[in-house]
C-alpha cells in the first residue's frame, strides 16, 4: 500500500505533457526520463494522441521496435522536412549502387589475376625437369640437369627459381 502512494519519476512523455505518470503508463517502458529528446521528436511529428493510438494498435512485444522506428522517422522528418526518411533511404541506395559497382570492378580484377596466375602456374609446372633448390642446398650434390645453365651461377639461378616458385605458391593460396 505504501508503494502505491509513493510518487514515481515521470517518464519523458509525461514530463513533457506535464501529467502524472503511473506504473501502467503506456509510454513509460519506451520513453525513459534520461532520453527526453525521443518523445520530443515523436510528439512534434505525430502528436501524443496519435502516438498513443499507434502504440495501442501494436502487440505489446512489438511496441519497442515500433517506438524505435517512429523515433527514427520523426528525427529524420525534423532534420529533413521535405523528404524525411526518403532522403536517408535514397542516400543509402546511392551508396549501395556505388559499392556494388566497386565490387564488380574488384571481382573482374580478381578474375584477371586468377587467369594470369593460372598461366604462371602452368609455366612452372612445365619446368618440372628443373632440379629443386632443396636438393642442391641441403644435399649439396648439385646434380643439375645438363641444361643451358652455366656452371658458376647454378646456385643463384636455383635460388631465384625457388623464390619465384614460393611467390606464385603464395599467390595461388590467396586466390585459388
Ligand atoms: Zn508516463
Amino acid at each position: 500500500m505504501e508503494s502505491c502512494s509513493r510518487t514515481i519519476m515521470p517518464c519523458a512523455a509525461c514530463r513533457l505533457l506535464r501529467r502524472r505518470c503511473t506504473n501502467d503508463c503506456l509510454f513509460r517502458p519506451y520513453f525513459p526520463p534520461a532520453e527526453p529528446e525521443k518523445f520530443a521528436a515523436v510528439h512534434r511529428i505525430f502528436g501524443a494522441s496519435n502516438m498513443s493510438k499507434m502504440l495501442q494498435e501494436v502487440p505489446v512485444d512489438h511496441r519497442g521496435d515500433a517506438v524505435t522506428s517512429l523515433v527514427y522517422e520523426a528525427t529524420a522528418r525534423l532534420q529533413e522536412p521535405v523528404y524525411g526518411c526518403v532522403a536517408l533511404i535514397a542516400s543509402l541506395q546511392k551508396q549501395v549502387f556505388q559499392l556494388q559497382s566497386e565490387l564488380d570492378e574488384v571481382l573482374a580484377e580478381n578474375a584477371t589475376l586468377r587467369a594470369q596466375l593460372s598461366v604462371a602456374l602452368s609455366l612452372i609446372a612445365s619446368c618440372q625437369s628443373f632440379p629443386s633448390v632443396e636438393d642442391s642446398n641441403q644435399e649439396s650434390n648439385h646434380q643439375l640437369q645438363p641444361s643451358e645453365c652455366g656452371n658458376s651461377d647454378n646456385s643463384d639461378m636455383m635460388l631465384q627459381y625457388d623464390q619465384v616458385t614460393d611467390s606464385y605458391t603464395e599467390l595461388a593460396n590467396m586466390f585459388l
